[in-house]
Protein backbone atom coordinates (compact mmCIF):
# COMPACT_ATOMS: atom_id res chain seq x y z
CA UNK A 1 0.00 0.00 0.00
CA UNK A 2 1.58 3.53 -1.28
CA UNK A 3 -1.31 5.09 -1.32
CA UNK A 4 -0.95 8.14 1.78
CA UNK A 5 -3.38 11.06 3.39
CA UNK A 6 -1.82 14.20 3.91
CA UNK A 7 -3.14 17.23 5.81
CA UNK A 8 -2.94 20.54 4.35
CA UNK A 9 -3.94 23.20 6.82
CA UNK A 10 -2.15 26.46 6.28
CA UNK A 11 -1.50 28.99 8.82
CA UNK A 12 -4.45 31.04 9.95
CA UNK A 13 -6.57 28.55 7.91
CA UNK A 14 -9.48 26.95 9.01
CA UNK A 15 -9.74 24.18 7.12
CA UNK A 16 -8.39 20.84 7.24
CA UNK A 17 -7.84 19.69 3.53
CA UNK A 18 -7.21 15.98 2.90
CA UNK A 19 -4.91 15.10 0.40
CA UNK A 20 -5.43 11.11 -0.54
CA UNK A 21 -2.59 9.51 -3.34
CA UNK A 22 0.69 8.10 -3.83
CA UNK A 23 3.86 10.24 -5.20
CA UNK A 24 1.86 9.69 -9.04
CA UNK A 25 -1.53 11.19 -7.88
CA UNK A 26 -4.17 12.84 -5.84
CA UNK A 27 -7.64 13.90 -4.68
CA UNK A 28 -8.15 16.53 -3.22
CA UNK A 29 -10.98 16.94 -0.83
CA UNK A 30 -12.13 20.51 0.88
CA UNK A 31 -9.71 22.47 -1.04
CA UNK A 32 -10.31 25.52 1.30
CA UNK A 33 -9.13 28.96 0.28
CA UNK A 34 -5.35 28.80 -0.37
CA UNK A 35 -5.07 27.19 -3.51
CA UNK A 36 -1.42 28.57 -4.81
CA UNK A 37 -0.27 26.96 -1.24
CA UNK A 38 -1.45 24.36 -1.77
CA UNK A 39 -0.18 23.28 -5.46
CA UNK A 40 2.70 24.61 -3.87
CA UNK A 41 2.38 21.39 -1.62
CA UNK A 42 1.52 19.14 -4.42
CA UNK A 43 4.13 19.20 -6.37
CA UNK A 44 3.97 17.63 -9.24
CA UNK A 45 1.70 15.19 -8.13
CA UNK A 46 -1.56 15.07 -10.32
CA UNK A 47 -4.61 16.30 -8.94
CA UNK A 48 -8.10 13.77 -10.20
CA UNK A 49 -9.89 14.84 -8.33
CA UNK A 50 -10.98 18.13 -5.89
CA UNK A 51 -13.95 16.80 -3.37
CA UNK A 52 -16.34 19.29 -1.82
CA UNK A 53 -18.19 17.70 1.53
CA UNK A 54 -20.33 20.43 1.30
CA UNK A 55 -20.76 23.84 -0.25
CA UNK A 56 -19.52 26.54 2.63
CA UNK A 57 -17.85 28.68 1.46
CA UNK A 58 -14.56 27.74 3.53
CA UNK A 59 -14.43 24.73 2.08
CA UNK A 60 -15.03 25.44 -1.75
CA UNK A 61 -13.35 28.57 -2.65
CA UNK A 62 -9.67 27.36 -3.72
CA UNK A 63 -11.85 24.26 -5.76
CA UNK A 64 -11.85 25.86 -9.16
CA UNK A 65 -8.24 27.20 -9.02
CA UNK A 66 -6.93 24.48 -7.71
CA UNK A 67 -8.37 21.67 -10.50
CA UNK A 68 -7.37 24.43 -12.99
CA UNK A 69 -3.89 23.29 -13.93
CA UNK A 70 -4.38 19.51 -14.08
CA UNK A 71 -7.90 20.41 -15.63
CA UNK A 72 -9.29 17.99 -12.53
CA UNK A 73 -12.86 17.79 -12.16
CA UNK A 74 -14.62 18.95 -8.75
CA UNK A 75 -17.16 17.16 -7.24
CA UNK A 76 -20.47 18.66 -5.37
CA UNK A 77 -23.28 17.08 -4.19
CA UNK A 78 -26.10 18.95 -6.35
CA UNK A 79 -28.27 19.67 -3.08
CA UNK A 80 -25.32 21.67 -2.53
CA UNK A 81 -25.58 23.67 -5.45
CA UNK A 82 -26.62 27.04 -4.15
CA UNK A 83 -24.53 27.10 -1.09
CA UNK A 84 -22.07 26.70 -4.39
CA UNK A 85 -22.86 29.43 -6.08
CA UNK A 86 -22.89 31.69 -3.56
CA UNK A 87 -19.00 31.44 -4.36
CA UNK A 88 -18.34 30.36 -7.82
CA UNK A 89 -20.35 31.17 -10.86
CA UNK A 90 -19.36 28.17 -12.84
CA UNK A 91 -21.26 25.00 -11.55
CA UNK A 92 -18.90 22.30 -10.15
CA UNK A 93 -17.84 18.94 -12.86
CA UNK A 94 -19.56 16.22 -10.78
CA UNK A 95 -22.76 15.67 -9.39
CA UNK A 96 -21.95 13.20 -6.40
CA UNK A 97 -24.72 10.93 -5.04
CA UNK A 98 -24.61 7.91 -2.38
CA UNK A 99 -22.25 4.99 -3.43
CA UNK A 100 -20.55 6.88 -6.04
CA UNK A 101 -16.84 5.93 -5.81
CA UNK A 102 -13.84 7.64 -6.76
CA UNK A 103 -10.35 5.60 -7.58
CA UNK A 104 -6.81 6.90 -6.75
CA UNK A 105 -3.57 4.95 -6.59
CA UNK A 106 -4.55 2.41 -5.40
CA UNK A 107 -7.76 2.77 -3.15
CA UNK A 108 -11.23 3.90 -3.86
CA UNK A 109 -13.36 6.34 -1.94
CA UNK A 110 -16.90 5.42 -1.27
CA UNK A 111 -19.40 8.78 -1.26
CA UNK A 112 -21.66 8.63 1.88
CA UNK A 113 -24.62 11.52 1.48
CA UNK A 114 -25.07 12.67 4.83
CA UNK A 115 -27.58 15.29 4.94
CA UNK A 116 -28.13 17.46 7.41
CA UNK A 117 -25.14 20.10 8.61
CA UNK A 118 -26.28 21.28 4.45
CA UNK A 119 -28.22 19.41 2.49
CA UNK A 120 -25.39 18.22 0.23
CA UNK A 121 -23.00 17.29 2.80
CA UNK A 122 -21.28 14.27 2.01
CA UNK A 123 -18.57 12.02 3.66
CA UNK A 124 -16.14 9.83 1.86
CA UNK A 125 -15.50 6.43 3.07
CA UNK A 126 -12.17 4.47 2.48
CA UNK A 127 -12.12 1.37 3.54
CA UNK A 128 -8.71 0.49 2.58
CA UNK A 129 -7.21 2.87 4.68
CA UNK A 130 -9.81 2.24 7.34
CA UNK A 131 -10.46 6.29 7.38
CA UNK A 132 -13.73 8.31 6.89
CA UNK A 133 -13.37 11.93 5.71
CA UNK A 134 -16.75 13.05 7.68
CA UNK A 135 -16.06 17.00 6.20
CA UNK A 136 -19.06 18.90 9.00
CA UNK A 137 -21.43 16.26 9.49
CA UNK A 138 -19.55 14.96 12.77
CA UNK A 139 -16.12 16.13 14.66
CA UNK A 140 -14.74 14.75 17.80
CA UNK A 141 -17.39 16.72 19.46
CA UNK A 142 -20.16 15.45 17.77
CA UNK A 143 -22.31 16.77 14.92
CA UNK A 144 -21.29 20.43 13.61
CA UNK A 145 -23.42 23.27 13.64
CA UNK A 146 -23.88 25.92 10.65
CA UNK A 147 -22.64 29.85 12.43
CA UNK A 148 -23.85 28.34 15.70
CA UNK A 149 -27.09 26.44 15.02
CA UNK A 150 -28.21 22.95 13.28
CA UNK A 151 -29.83 23.78 10.21
CA UNK A 152 -31.68 20.13 10.30
CA UNK A 153 -30.73 18.55 13.57
CA UNK A 154 -32.46 15.21 13.53
CA UNK A 155 -31.16 14.78 9.99
CA UNK A 156 -27.66 15.63 10.68
CA UNK A 157 -28.24 12.86 13.08
CA UNK A 158 -30.14 10.08 11.26
CA UNK A 159 -26.96 10.52 8.89
CA UNK A 160 -24.64 9.87 11.55
CA UNK A 161 -26.59 6.90 13.01
CA UNK A 162 -27.04 5.53 9.36
CA UNK A 163 -23.95 6.24 7.48
CA UNK A 164 -20.68 6.42 9.95
CA UNK A 165 -21.94 4.74 13.34
CA UNK A 166 -22.58 1.72 11.14
CA UNK A 167 -18.93 1.52 9.87
CA UNK A 168 -15.83 -0.73 11.83
CA UNK A 169 -15.44 1.10 15.26
CA UNK A 170 -11.83 1.31 14.30
CA UNK A 171 -12.58 3.52 11.42
CA UNK A 172 -10.75 7.35 11.26
CA UNK A 173 -12.54 9.77 11.06
CA UNK A 174 -10.96 12.78 9.81
CA UNK A 175 -13.16 16.22 9.99
CA UNK A 176 -13.15 19.26 7.70
CA UNK A 177 -11.62 21.07 10.88
CA UNK A 178 -9.52 20.39 13.86
CA UNK A 179 -8.47 16.71 15.67
CA UNK A 180 -9.41 13.45 14.56
CA UNK A 181 -11.56 10.76 16.15
CA UNK A 182 -12.68 7.44 15.27
CA UNK A 183 -16.13 5.69 14.68
CA UNK A 184 -15.72 3.95 17.93
CA UNK A 185 -14.94 6.87 19.85
CA UNK A 186 -17.80 8.98 18.66
CA UNK A 187 -20.50 5.89 19.04
CA UNK A 188 -20.14 6.17 22.99
CA UNK A 189 -21.04 10.12 22.71
CA UNK A 190 -24.34 8.99 21.25
CA UNK A 191 -27.62 9.04 23.22
CA UNK A 192 -30.21 7.31 21.51
CA UNK A 193 -33.43 9.35 21.99
CA UNK A 194 -31.29 12.21 22.50
CA UNK A 195 -33.40 15.59 21.01
CA UNK A 196 -31.76 18.63 20.56
CA UNK A 197 -32.14 21.82 22.59
CA UNK A 198 -30.62 24.74 20.30
CA UNK A 199 -30.22 26.63 23.95
CA UNK A 200 -28.63 24.09 25.80
CA UNK A 201 -26.21 22.03 23.03
CA UNK A 202 -25.29 18.50 24.62
CA UNK A 203 -22.28 18.68 22.63
CA UNK A 204 -19.77 20.99 23.83
CA UNK A 205 -19.62 24.70 23.16
CA UNK A 206 -16.40 24.07 21.25
CA UNK A 207 -18.61 22.70 18.44
CA UNK A 208 -20.54 25.77 18.44
CA UNK A 209 -17.61 27.84 18.37
CA UNK A 210 -15.96 25.32 15.63
CA UNK A 211 -18.59 26.95 12.84
CA UNK A 212 -18.72 30.02 13.69
CA UNK A 213 -15.02 29.79 12.82
CA UNK A 214 -14.91 27.33 9.88
CA UNK A 215 -18.61 27.43 8.31
CA UNK A 216 -19.36 31.22 7.71
CA UNK A 217 -21.28 31.95 4.36
CA UNK A 218 -20.06 33.14 1.29
CA UNK A 219 -19.96 37.33 1.34
CA UNK A 220 -20.09 37.16 -2.80
CA UNK A 221 -21.65 35.60 -5.06
CA UNK A 222 -20.12 13.46 -18.11
CA UNK A 223 -17.97 10.93 -16.40
CA UNK A 224 -14.69 12.63 -15.28
CA UNK A 225 -11.75 9.95 -14.64
CA UNK A 226 -11.50 8.33 -11.34
CA UNK A 227 -15.55 8.65 -11.15
CA UNK A 228 -17.81 5.54 -11.03
CA UNK A 229 -21.22 6.77 -10.41
CA UNK A 230 -23.15 4.55 -8.71
CA UNK A 231 -24.93 2.01 -10.90
CA UNK A 232 -28.97 2.73 -11.21
CA UNK A 233 -30.20 5.53 -9.43
CA UNK A 234 -33.29 5.84 -6.91
ZN1 LIG B 1 -16.06 24.69 7.89
ZN1 LIG C 1 -19.97 23.83 6.90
Amino acid sequence: MTTRIDRFSPEGGEVSTWIVGDDEEVIVIDPGSDAAGLLEALGDREVLAVICTHGHAAHVAAAMELAERDDAPVALHPKDRGLWRETHPDDADIEMEDGGIFEVADVRLEVLHAPGHTEGSVCLYCEDLGVVFTGHVMAPEGPVPDDGEFPDFAGQLTAIGEQLLTLPASTRVLPGHGPETTIGAAEKKFTPGWQPAPSRPRWSSSASKGCRVGCTRARRPGSPPGWIARAGTG
